[in-house]
């Protein structure tokens, strides 16, 4: 998500703002704009931004100097082709307008849902991110950025948002700051984005993150801070550390490739192999490789090439795109593997095919081992608060030991770094449960900050206390 106001033709800031944006979803985007004179203008399109968002044709159709974006990454709503469930959402009041994009995922939204339809809101679209414009729409307050409070106040789950009205840029995140949004400072003007690498590429200055359970509304004067839930402790999403933000962003004051890299020592001090080459599955296992290979003082090289011209394949909602996606996107270096013993270092293993691939590759190109190092724990729990994983009996961790999935993946070695060890590279230096701030691992261990209630109601079993 990214927002901009206070310069002239935003619009085009919040193209290259989501087109920073990209790997956070690349099914379709959309931006809604303000005017004074054209009023509120919206687009959305299937497709990657720089293939829409970059027409003078389209972009001179969303004038003003306040705009708000949206890529699209479906995890609620229907999966595919849906142009009704493309955000920015919009909603008329009678104070004026209001677009909203939502990053995460509500946990409550279908009994939400229900009970507004029974009340009487008709639904456009399938997304959960809907049921806020409607509960905006019931509220008794006398402003948007109220209304979006009281709405806010019945939503569980994980909730970053980027709002606009006609006047007001309006950043909100849920009380446990589970997904990012971070301000900055453009000339006279501000935005908002989910990641500091998109502010880098308007030139943007970064300010700092709004903080868990945090609204700012900003006009072109300036901006108002609000607390509008229950104060919490904090659980950010340690899985965007892990996999999800781009290495060139900041979290929490932390560089991301930095991290990654430190997971990678963390893993090589955990899981030590005698071996001839590290190896990473590019992209996103690339910086724990390189902390991996300078940990063990094993040589470092690119034994797996990616074609650059192809997304993220396990973002390609259906099973049949990424079954085929592995080939497309990764192909062996022949000549670097070949008689060699490889560790592969991955930032993690889902559902285990694309490690079942990558490590016929491997084999074909003539390796005498493989050995995988995983820079995450199992993942063995599903992701209810924006992250797409698949249903838990679809997890590989879910079903099978280590050792069970060494064997199924027919490796000479798989280890995983624990729990404790990505805490430590994440910079929690005592570890989990030791006094220090908790991030949201329920992926990996199966505590979930929020009871998913709409999962829990169609018959999820959460883990019971330890
Ligand atoms: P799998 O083949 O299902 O084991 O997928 C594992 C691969 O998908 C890893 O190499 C990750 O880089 C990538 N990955 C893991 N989680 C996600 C996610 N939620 N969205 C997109 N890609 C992911």
């Amino acid at each position: 998500m990214f927002g901009v106001v206070g310069v002239v033709d935003a619009s085009n800031f919040v193209a290259l703002g989501l087109h920073a944006l990209q790997h956070r979803g690349q099914e379709a985007g959309g931006i809604v704009s303000h005017d004074a004179v054209a009023g509120f203008n919206s687009a959305r399109r299937f497709g990657y931004v720089r293939d829409n968002f970059t027409k003078a044709s389209l972009m001179e159709t969303l004038p003003g100097p306040l705009a708000i974006g949206h890529v699209r990454y479906s995890t609620a709503g229907s999966k595919g082709a849906a142009i009704r469930d493309v955000q920015p959402f919009f909603g008329e009041f009678s104070m004026g307008g209001a677009a909203i994009a939502h990053n995460g995922n509500i946990t409550n939204a279908n009994s939400l849902r229900r009970e507004l339809i029974e009340r009487g809101s008709i639904f456009q679209s399938g997304s959960d991110s809907e049921c806020i414009i409607h509960l905006m729409a019931r509220s008794l307050q006398r402003n948007i950025p109220e209304r979006m409070e009281d709405a806010l106040r019945r939503v569980e789950g994980a909730f970053s948002i980027v709002a606009m009205t006609r006047t007001k840029l309006i950043g909100v995140r849920d009380p446990l700051g589970v997904r990012p949004l971070v301000l900055g400072k453009i000339g006279d003007g501000w935005a908002l984005s989910s990641e500091t690498c998109a502010l880098d590429i308007i030139g943007a200055e970064y300010v700092r993150e709004i903080k868990p359970g945090e609204m700012v509304v900003i006009t072109e004067k300036g901006i108002e801070s609000h607390y509008p839930f229950r104060l919490q402790e904090s659980r950010f999403c340690i899985f965007e550390h892990v996999y999800f933000s781009r290495p060139d962003s900041i979290i929490g004051g932390q560089s991301v490739y930095e991290t990654r890299r430190q997971i990678g020592v963390e893993l090589a001090r955990e899981n030590p192999v005698d071996a001839d080459l590290v190896c990473p599955v590019p992209d996103s296992g690339t910086p724990a490789a390189i902390g991996f290979a300078h940990e063990s003082g094993i040589p470092f090289g690119m034994g797996i090439v990616r074609n650059q011209y192809m997304g993220r394949t396990f973002i390609e909602p259906t099973e049949q795109i990424r079954n085929m996606g592995v080939r497309l996107k990764l192909n062996v270096n022949r000549a670097l593997i070949k008689g060699k013993r490889v560790i592969l270092v991955d930032d993690s293993v889902v559902r285990g095919t694309t490690s079942r691939k990558i490590k016929q590759m491997i084999l074909d190109a003539g390796a005498a081992e493989v050995h995988f190092r995983i820079a995450s724990p199992p993942t063995a729990w599903p992701c209810f608060y924006g992250v797409d994983t698949p249903q838990r009996d679809k997890l590989l961790a879910a079903t099978m030991s280590e050792d069970e999935m060494c064997e199924h993946l027919s490796v000479d070695s798989l280890k995983f770094i624990s729990l404790d060890g990505l805490y430590r590279a994440v910079g929690e230096a005592k570890g989990r449960n030791n006094s220090c701030p908790q991030y949201c691992d329920a992926c990996f261990s199966g505590e979930y900050p929020v009871a998913p209630s709409d999962m829990i109601q169609k018959g999820f079993e959460v883990k019971a206390a330890e």
